[in-house]
């Protein structure tokens, strides 16, 4: 007998069909990405997942944050007897006493001579037997004992929810767009949440933004690591991009020539580096430029798809997400971003796209653009 920890992947993972094996493989590779600097051993049975470790603590608060995993318990193995799995399954009870409970059995070894819910119900017999003071409610209980017989039987009843998702690097990449907002970088979180490789790209216009905005920047994309592992910050240079729209263009558009430029320069790196797609944290309405006018001018520079997980949710929700995933202290760190410094009393927010060509056709576009990814900064 010993305790072992059960990891449970997303049910959308059951139906990758042929691909199943590859999600599988991906997913204990980042699994054991996590684990590199603890001690343990890696169980298969009959397609369940276990860990056994000394350092189950540790090694469960690690594999709860791996995109793909949906729920960890805690385990004990036994022979797959009719009497072992009985005495394990009160002990289980005793640990967390509660006043009704139900077994639920899952039997993947048909070689078994009972079907599971003839175990169950002969379990729940003897913990009846056994424990005066509980009762069977198969609809609302206190306390689910889960009974699993493979090779060897796993009972248990204590379940951690995990992150969820998709294992990372399963679904393509993106270059986020990753300000020092509050956004952003939840936006992140939940492409990566689904498999989605992050890149970042960070817009910084010195010295109108500091050295502390750009570290404020780093912190977040360290934070966003804990989850993705590796992740690449490109810093471009966005002030000469800026001064030139200030000069010459109309000031009520200048929101939107930045965003366009900002749009570009994130297209650029993703072609530059074979990434397939773009990320913002804009949210439909949430300020003057998230117009859908907006985002349809905006997207008109954009040779791949633009993906705003966001785009649906309340400021409150992102909010209460950043929290989750602890960017929120970070964000909200007093530091200018480029897009407060130079903003147009009175932004336009329905732009059309025929005359905001027009106003840009007097900057040097691909120039500008070109300077700037030269120019960059890459912290790995
Ligand atoms: P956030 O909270 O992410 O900063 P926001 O509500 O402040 O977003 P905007 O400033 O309009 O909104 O920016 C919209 C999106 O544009 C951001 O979510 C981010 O994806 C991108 N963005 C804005 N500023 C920068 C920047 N300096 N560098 C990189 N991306 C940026
Ligand atoms: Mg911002």
């Amino acid at each position: 007998m010993r305790k072992l920890i059960l990891v449970k992947y997303a049910p959308e993972i059951f139906l990758k069909g042929l691909n199943r094996g590859k999600f599988e493989k991906k997913l204990k590779d980042n699994i054991k990405n996590v684990l590199t600097d603890i001690e343990y051993e890696f169980v298969e049975d009959s397609g369940r997942w276990f860990i056994c470790s000394q350092h189950m603590e540790k090694i469960i608060e690690k594999v709860k944050n791996v995109f793909g995993i949906m729920e960890i318990c805690i385990v004990t193995e036994i022979e797959a007897t009719l009497e072992e799995i009985q005495k394990q399954a009160l002990i289980e009870l005793e640990e967390d006493p509660a006043k009704t409970f139900k077994v639920q059995t899952n039997r993947a070894n048909k070689g078994f001579s009972m079907n599971s819910l003839e175990v169950s119900r002969k379990v729940g017999a003897y913990i009846l037997q056994n424990n005066e003071g509980v009762s069977v409610d198969v609809h609302n209980p206190k306390c689910t004992i889960n009974v699993e017989i493979r090779n060897k039987a796993y009972i248990y009843a204590k379940r951690i929810k995990a992150v969820g998702g998709l294992p990372y690097g399963m679904n393509g990449s993106t270059m986020l767009m990753l300000s020092g907002g509050i956004d952003s970088p939840v936006a992140g979180y939940m492409m990566a949440r689904r498999g989605v490789e992050l890149h970042a790209v960070y817009y910084h216009s010195h010295p109108y933004t500091s050295e502390r905005a750009k570290d404020k920047v780093k912190q977040l994309t360290d934070i966003l690591k804990e989850y993705t592992g590796k992740l690449t910050l490109y810093v471009v240079p966005f002030t000469e991009i800026q001064m030139q729209i200030i000069e010459k263009c109309r000031e009520d558009e200048l929101t939107i020539i930045m965003r366009r430029f900002m749009m570009r320069l994130a297209c650029a790196l993703a072609e530059k580096y074979g990434i397939n797609s773009v990320t913002t944290g804009e949210s439909i309405g949430q300020v003057a430029s998230q117009t859908m006018e907006g985002l349809v001018v905006s997207d008109d520079v954009s040779d791949r798809p633009v993906f705003r997980p966001l785009v649906a949710m309340d400021k409150i929700d992102i909010m209460d997400v950043s929290r989750k995933i602890a960017t929120y202290e970070t964000s909200i760190l007093p530091y200018e971003d480029c897009c407060t410094i130079f903003v147009p009393k009175h932004p336009k927010t329905k732009p059309r796209l025929i005359e905001i060509i027009k106003s840009e056709s007097v900057l040097d576009i691909d120039g500008l653009v070109e300077k700037a990814i030269c120019e960059m900064e890459i912290y790995k």
